[in-house]
């Protein structure tokens, strides 16, 4: 069982792009995506505002942060396996791929940080590190080998697997249950026009903070701390902090270093639904730039 799972895995992370050459799946879809959230503006309702701003929340914050990044990465916090699951699902909305693809991308991204075999790093070109790795497929992001390395915890979960496997099935979903309530302009606002702002500051983790922006800690890479990528990405902008403390569950490590996330796992840790909470242990008095 878990063999074929295994390879179940690793044939479709070759199938996400094995090669130099230009994913043209990917580049159509991005296209459209645009295409779309341009239109969106065209189409405003209140209505549409609300529903793309409360999928933000639930597909950024809950998906990538919460779920993809602080939990199903770094394991900073521990919760009941219903709700992981339900946060993977939400991951899936972004668009941004399935957990096991996610996942072993951003362990490789934290184990080369800005050296070679980094996925996204923009000493390879800003450009580069915000969207070309997406569209053009090379080995040294798409390792078969180093994907299955990365995530086995994860490879081990038959529902991991599978919504791997069928990472757009939830979007689909999502897209025919809004087609039926508002047609398309609800459409327009609440995959086309969330999902690329949602992708953007998601790429901008990888190319904005490791470029501009404080350094707190001096890590071996090039993050920084970026209060307006904090802002858009629920608390995911402290990439320095986080850089230097990886498995903590808290990014923003000071009172001005606003961390919606951060605010979410403490009201869970309330009701007793998260639990194990790894945090960084830092000096109160600590300032920006007590590195350089
Ligand atoms: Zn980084
Ligand atoms: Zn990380």
């Amino acid at each position: 069982m878990d063999l074929i799972t295994e390879e179940r895995v690793n044939t479709d992370v070759i199938a996400i792009s094995d090669s130099d050459r230009l994913n043209w799946i990917t580049i159509v879809v991005l296209v459209i995506l645009h295409i779309g959230a341009v239109a969106a503006l065209f189409m405003f309702s209140w209505t549409g505002l609300a529903v793309a701003l409360g999928l933000y929340w639930v597909a950024t914050g809950f998906g990538i942060s919460l779920g993809y990044h602080r939990l199903h990465t770094h394991r900073s916090y521990k919760v009941p396996k219903w709700l992981e699951y339900f946060f993977a699902i939400c991951g899936t909305l972004t668009l941004e791929g399935g957990p096991i693809f996610w996942v072993a991308v951003h362990r490789i991204h934290h184990h080369k940080s800005d050296k070679l075999g980094d996925p996204h790093s923009p000493r390879d070109g800003a450009w580069w590190a915000h969207v070309g790795w997406i569209l053009i497929g090379e080995t040294k992001h798409n390792n078969t080998r180093m994907m299955g390395k990365y995530a086995p915890d994860l490879a081990r979960d038959p529902f991991y697997v599978w919504l791997n496997n069928y990472h757009w099935l939830p979007i689909l979903v999502l897209a025919a249950a809004l087609w039926a309530i508002g047609g398309l302009p609800l459409v327009l606002w609440g995959v086309c026009l969330r999902v690329v702002c949602g992708l953007h500051a998601t790429w901008l983790v990888n190319s904005a903070t490791h470029m501009w922006g404080s350094r707190r800690f001096a890590t071996r890479d090039d993050s920084r701390n970026n209060w307006w990528v904090a802002l858009i990405t629920f608390g995911e902008g402290w990439h320095n902090n986080h850089h230097a403390h990886p498995t903590s569950a808290r990014h923003g490590l000071t009172w001005y270093e606003f961390d919606p996330s951060w605010i979410e796992i403490k009201i869970m840790k309330l009701f007793g639904i998260a639990r194990s909470i790894h945090v960084a242990k830092v000096d109160s008095g600590i300032t920006d730039r007590e590195a350089a």
